[in-house]
């Protein structure tokens, strides 16, 4: 395109190209740094029980606070880290990370506290990936059934048979397996069928007009029902009414996340929680 526009156009186009992609070489080289540069930390936003309101776990998310870009978005680096293979470490780091902290929760008093740590699709491709999750259970001590492993439906259905195998080891460590974003991808009943799924979790897509739009009424009803008959908890994302709890409650969802329960907060502020809840 930019060849047919002359040449003020070209220059145009160019000097934009370069400063996009300097400035993803700088995010790069910064993001190679900042493992070591402990600039990451992990927020963890609770899951409650819809009917009680009872915290049942976390989902660990991350943060990268960097001196000069301040804090950046998951949504910014996360892509870039899996281009560039940096989220293989960076996700070992948070696998570690998260099951050291539930660990300590529960030796605090919390004891039925889950953990829930998001995988991105290349890190579940990765041969090691079954290794890394054993090598932080055993560092943490944490039992594997307090352990989920949030994965997308592209993330699975990119290599279907690799994948089964993986997610069936796993299930066979007794680590949990939820499916992250549920509905925005290419959901396929076959798989809910055949691998070894233990939660659901439906994209905010779906909750955002809930108390507003019949049609996301009927599919979250539909994928509840599913739920019961299946054997597979469900997690309603984003959820930031009360008119959406209640209609959770009513359509008897299982477990739900969003602003309107709690934020993500760091791990001091989460302590504080059970400080002042016991
Ligand atoms: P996700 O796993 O679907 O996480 C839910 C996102 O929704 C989080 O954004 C969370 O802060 C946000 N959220 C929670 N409650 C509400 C609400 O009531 N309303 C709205 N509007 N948003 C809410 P966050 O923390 O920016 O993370 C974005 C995505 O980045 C995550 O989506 C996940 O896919 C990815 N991610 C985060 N941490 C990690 C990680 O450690 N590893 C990998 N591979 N991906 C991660
Ligand atoms: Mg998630
Ligand atoms: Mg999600
Ligand atoms: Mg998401």
């Amino acid at each position: 395109r930019a060849k047919q526009g002359g040449g003020n156009r070209i220059e145009f186009y160019s000097t934009e190209m370069n400063e996009q992609t300097l400035y993803r070489l700088e995010l790069e080289g910064y993001l190679r740094k900042a493992l070591e540069k402990r600039e990451f930390f992990l927020c963890y936003q609770p899951l409650v029980d819809v009917q009680t309101g009872t915290i049942i776990g976390n989902e660990a998310l991350l943060r990268w606070r960097h001196p000069k870009l301040g804090l950046v978005k998951p949504d910014e680096f996360i892509p870039l880290a899996e281009e560039t293979g940096i989220i293989h470490e960076v996700g070992r780091w948070v696998l570690v990370t998260a099951c050291k902290q539930t660990k300590q929760w529960q030796q605090f008093g919390l004891h039925p506290l889950t953990i829930s740590v998001n995988v991105s699709a290349s890190q579940f491709q990765q041969p090691d990936f079954v290794d890394d999750v054993k090598r932080a259970l055993s560092q943490s001590g944490l039992e594997p059934h307090y352990l989920n492993l949030e994965l997308t439906e592209s993330s699975m259905l990119r290599n279907v048979h690799y994948s089964t195998q993986v997610m069936k080891e796993l299930q066979q460590l007794g680590v949990g397996i939820s499916i992250d974003d549920f509905g925005t991808g290419y959901s396929s009943f076959s798989y809910l069928k055949n691998l070894p799924i233990n939660v659901l979790k439906i994209d905010r897509s779906f909750i955002e007009q809930l108390h507003k739009n019949a049609s996301d009424i009927a599919i979250v009803k539909a994928i509840v029902t599913m739920g019961y008959g299946l054997g597979i908890k469900i997690v309603a994302e984003g959820v930031e009414t009360e008119e959406q709890v209640e209609l959770l409650k009513a359509l008897r969802c299982h477990y739900a996340q969003g602003y309107v329960f709690y934020q993500p907060v760091t791990a001091e502020e989460f302590t504080k929680y059970i400080a002042v809840s016991h």
